[in-house]
């Protein structure tokens, strides 16, 4: 599928926000990739135009019965002003893995990487520059077909749209606040849980204005059989440190498989740190704190990186960690991966790949 990448520049460009507070995803960057499928002819018109709104049927399938995923990434302005992507081959690996699971085509991950970088190149005076800033990047597919019977889409746009963003939490990497969920259930096997796909996200609304209602930041998601096994925290995966050991749920077909969650992985055990990946109930975990043995809590997620965990409620029990505060562990591995990721520190991994821009602008 080599392809030409057609470049339509905007006539007009946009102001740049605030750095100083950039919030999270409400601001576009000039220009946009596209690309289309239609049955017969796969992936073809792959372009870079100026950001737009979108002209759609109203019987556009992805209205209906929501056939559409997505992805999460981002992009680093270094010091000495190269820009680095994380990873980025395994977002594209993980959206065809949704793709597959929501009967959307297969998607050439290295030409969207190409597209990505292209795109990067033309919109590079967005990438921020204060310190926790960083161009945050959303390619996702849509079913385009006008036609309201259920059945898998005939016609897909894909696109790639670019944010400027601040750190995802207000609170920066301070500790959250969790309520343990014990009526909502985010995912079960067998069903969409792996796959970045738009319904999961529509059906955690609920619990999560519920958790907000109460001054809580996000849930704790338990199994959807049981409601026993810990599964993620809010959209993020999550990680405990339990009396020396890291443990975070293994992947069991309703957890998504995140790129951050495999990298904190990757460390530990570069570092040397026992870690596993196992079934884990929340009755283990409040049994660890009441021991004394439960040291930290944290998410990982593209957004926030690491956020850490400062409570959980759970119905009437409070379990707090570290005081409440940033455990050692969290820190130093919010500060390994940012730092990497910043090019600050050696890429030991082979994590990144450096997008080529023109000299300094
Ligand atoms: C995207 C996402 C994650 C984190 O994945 P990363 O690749 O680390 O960003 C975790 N859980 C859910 C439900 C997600 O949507």
């Amino acid at each position: 599928m080599t392809q030409q990448i057609t470049v339509q520049l905007a006539e007009t460009k946009r102001e740049k926000p605030d750095q100083t507070n950039l919030g999270f995803g409400r601001v576009f960057t000039d220009h946009m990739f596209m690309m289309d499928y239609t049955e017969g002819t796969g992936w073809h018109d792959a372009r870079i135009v100026p950001y737009q709104p979108l002209t759609l049927d109203p019987s556009a399938m992805v209205f209906h019965y929501g056939q559409t995923v997505f992805e999460g990434m981002k992009a680093y302005l270094t010091e000495e002003g190269r820009v680095f992507l994380f990873r980025p081959e395994k977002n594209m690996e993980r959206l065809n893995c949704s793709n597959e699971r929501l009967c959307i085509p297969q998607i050439d991950g290295d030409f969207i990487i190409e597209g990505l970088k292209q795109l990067i190149e033309v919109d590079q005076d967005w990438i921020p520059t204060a310190e926790g800033t960083s161009l945050y990047i959303r390619p996702f597919i849509i079913a385009t077909e006008p036609f309201l019977g259920v059945a898998p889409a005939k016609n897909y746009t894909l696109m790639i749209i670019m944010s400027p963003v601040g750190l995802y939490y207000k609170e920066g990497i301070a500790p959250v606040k969790i309520l343990v969920e014990n009526d909502f259930v985010r995912a079960v096997k067998g069903g969409t849980g792996e796959a970045k796909t738009g319904g999961n996200y529509a059906s955690s609304l609920k619990a999560q204005e519920i958790a907000s209602g109460k001054e809580y930041s996000q849930v704790l998601w338990l199994d959807g059989v049981e409601k026993k096994y810990i599964e993620e925290v809010g959209s993020m995966n999550v990680f405990f440190k339990i009396d020396g050991e890291v443990v975070t749920p293994a992947l069991n077909g309703s957890i998504l498989h995140g790129v951050t969650r495999d990298s904190v992985i990757q460390l530990l055990k570069h570092w040397n740190v026992p870690v596993s990946e196992r079934r884990l109930s929340i009755d283990e975990i409040a049994q660890a704190y009441r021991d004394g043995k439960l040291e930290e809590a944290f998410g990982t997620g593209t957004a926030a990186v690491i956020s850490p965990i400062g409570e959980f409620l759970w119905g009437e029990e409070k379990i707090v960690l570290n005081n409440g505060e940033t455990g050692e562990l969290s820190k130093k591995i919010y500060d390994t991966i940012t730092g990497i990721q910043k090019g600050k520190l050696e890429d030991p991994f082979d994590w990144i790949t450096e997008v080529p821009v023109s000299a300094a602008k």
